[in-house]
């Protein structure tokens, strides 16, 4: 059923050591006719006829599976990060869903990310409030993916207690005072929260200088690596881990 389903794997590169941090798991769709489809065409329809509940599962289980392998390749394995919809977190079952993939793989808690988006507080029922709760106690990292591209970002960090802020990339696009400001801003809350920043959507050398300059933490985007299959992920791990020296020169 789900065998037309894949995972690309975009790093994510700690900003003053250059090593790979994290990976993020990608869903792309092998469609027999059109190609490789990005989750923006089909994730919408998956949320709303709930079939993203079982293609969910299977992310969950291929993304640890696939990081069990990185441990063998680099000596500190980066974590894994995998995308959540509200829709999943909603399910009395998503708990089970999440430790059950982890003990197939064999990986720790703490080797697992999960990324939610704003969507899953506008969206939250008893149950997801129970998951969420459950799962910080399980020990997996919970991330605030996009975070500045909705509005109630604040409620949002009061409510979830994430370990991880992803910042938006069109806080890292745009290079104007106020953005810049912002951006400053949020780093310095993120500090005193004691959260991990991680910058998306770094697309030029310019935007890598300007987030390492402001000390983010972590940096994700096409200027650091496109987001790949398992076995270029797999033999960038082995090859060289770091980001390209000319990009280290600054700070
Ligand atoms: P996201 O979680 O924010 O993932 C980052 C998206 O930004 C990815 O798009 C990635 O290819 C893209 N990206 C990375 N670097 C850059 C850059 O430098 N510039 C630009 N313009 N884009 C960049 P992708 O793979 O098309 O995924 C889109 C969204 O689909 C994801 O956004 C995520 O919300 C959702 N998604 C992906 N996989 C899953 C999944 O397994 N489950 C669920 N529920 N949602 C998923
Ligand atoms: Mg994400
Ligand atoms: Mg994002």
């Amino acid at each position: 059923l789900y065998d037309e389903l894949v995972l690309h794997y975009q790093p994510t590169f700690d900003l003053a050591s250059g090593a790979v941090e994290g990976v993020e798991a990608l869903l792309r769709w092998q469609h027999p006719q059109h190609g490789l489809l990005a989750p923006g065409v089909f994730i919408a329809a998956a949320e709303e006829s709930g079939a993203i509940v079982g293609i969910g599962i299977w992310v969950l289980r291929e993304a640890c599976r696939e990081a069990a392998s990185w441990r063998d390749l680099c000596g500190t394995a980066p974590v894994v990060a995998v995308n959540v919809s509200a829709r999943q977190l909603r399910e009395e079952g998503f708990l089970a869903d999440v430790s059950g993939a982890l003990a197939a793989s064999g990986l720790p808690a703490h080797a697992v990310r999960l990324e939610l988006t704003e969507s899953v507080l506008l969206e939250a029922t008893e149950t997801t409030r129970t998951n969420l709760a459950a799962l910080g106690r399980l020990g997996v990292a919970l991330a605030i993916d996009d975070f500045g591209a909705d509005h109630s970002w604040i409620g949002m960090l009061k409510e979830l207690a994430p370990d991880v802020l992803k910042i938006d990339r069109s806080f890292v696009a745009d290079s104007g005072e106020r953005e810049r400001a912002l951006l400053r801003g949020v780093l310095a809350f993120a500090r005193e929260l004691g959260l991990k920043v991680v910058a998306e959507g770094i697309e030029t050398e310019e935007q890598l200088v300007a987030v390492r300059r402001l000390r983010c933490d972590a940096g994700q985007g096409f200027h650091l690596g496109r987001p790949m299959p398992a076995d270029e992920l797999r033999s960038l791990l082995q090859r060289d881990q770091r980001l390209p020296g000319v990009s280290l020169r600054l700070v």
